[in-house]
């Protein structure tokens, strides 16, 4: 069934308009023939698809194993076949250098044969860019590139499961500075700024890649210690956390030392969701700031 007007009419009428488009059109445009192996061969690239796929005018009459080799060359035949084979649009994404999204359309002849694939490709790096830019910023305290509350919640859950399964220990470690704004009053909100930097890198440095560090806001850190045997463990990174806070910072002209105060609760032991670790880990949090801040203090 005719959709619209006559296709010959129209390029009759509009031949050279759509000329312009097919030249100037800036997704890239591919006709291939479907070859009896199943193998398909270039008939109609527009200049676009020429450009950026680096394809000549000796492309014409060639396959796809000609022109390209390897994963890509894979993808790009067996996506075709896929078609060919469904009868139908597929359509897909590859990152081989970049990001593209195609749409491949199958083309029949009046015997309902399937001569020919047409393809529609864009260049969606751009795009595909600012989505894991957007990702990254919906996981991470932006400050420090550290995890943020969300990512933690996913780390938390599976530190969790692990210590339950596994028969071991997670700690996690309510991290606070103290004092922290009397450094902002006294040397401003940018070093203030900096100091947190310096925190989040110094934090980062005492543990294991498998364990997290993350910024809950302010100056609240969370270290999660996952897969832990025993508690000596977990006290000895604890004071080394309380060790390094307390070695001087230097930003710029700025010369000071500051300290952490550290809580800490372990699961299964005092508890086995987040919100249970949170709340312990804080109250924990708080006696090590009663007790005189520069401690750690486990949950009791
Ligand atoms: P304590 O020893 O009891 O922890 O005292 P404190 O001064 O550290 O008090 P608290 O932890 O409540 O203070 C956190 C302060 O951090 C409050 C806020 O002004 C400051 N702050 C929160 N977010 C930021 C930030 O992104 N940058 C800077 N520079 N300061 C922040
Ligand atoms: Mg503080």
């Amino acid at each position: 069934m005719m959709i619209g007007r006559d296709i010959t009419t129209v390029i009759e009428q509009y031949g050279p308009i759509l000329s312009h488009f097919f030249e100037h059109v800036s997704d890239m445009v591919f006709l291939m023939k479907v070859e009896e192996d199943l193998t398909f061969t270039y008939v109609i690239v527009n200049p676009a698809a020429m450009r950026t796929a680096g394809l000549r005018e000796e492309a014409y009459g060639k396959r796809i194993d000609d022109i390209y080799s390897g994963e890509k060359a894979a993808l790009l035949n067996s996506k075709y076949r896929e078609a060919v084979l469904v009868g139908k649009p597929v359509s897909f994404i590859e990152g081989f250098d970049g990001y593209e999204e195609s749409i491949l359309t199958p083309i029949f002849n009046a015997e309902g044969e399937c001569t020919h694939v047409f393809s529609v490709t864009r260049d969606i790096t751009e795009r595909k860019r600012t989505e894991e830019k957007l990702h990254y910023m919906a996981y991470h305290d932006i400050l420090t590139g550290l995890p943020n509350r969300r990512l933690l919640q996913e780390r938390i859950e599976q530190a969790i499961e692990l210590a339950i399964e596994g028969g071991t220990l997670a700690a996690l470690m309510y991290v606070d500075c103290d004092k922290f704004k009397s450094v902002n009053d006294s040397r401003g909100h940018d070093i203030g700024d900096e100091l947190l930097q310096g925190v989040a890198k110094r934090l980062s440095n005492c543990v294991r890649e498998v364990d997290t560090v993350a910024r809950l806001g302010g100056d609240e850190f969370i270290v999660l210690l996952t897969d832990m045997t025993s508690i000596s463990e977990i006290e000895r990174i604890a004071q080394r956390v309380v060790d390094v806070m307390q070695q001087p910072w230097k930003f710029r002209e700025h010369k000071f030392a500051t300290t952490a105060s550290i809580g800490i609760a372990l699961c299964p032991l005092h508890a086995t969701t987040m919100s249970e670790l949170l709340s312990k880990a804080d109250i924990a949090l708080y006696q090590a700031k009663n007790r005189g801040r520069n401690c750690f203090q486990i949950y009791t």
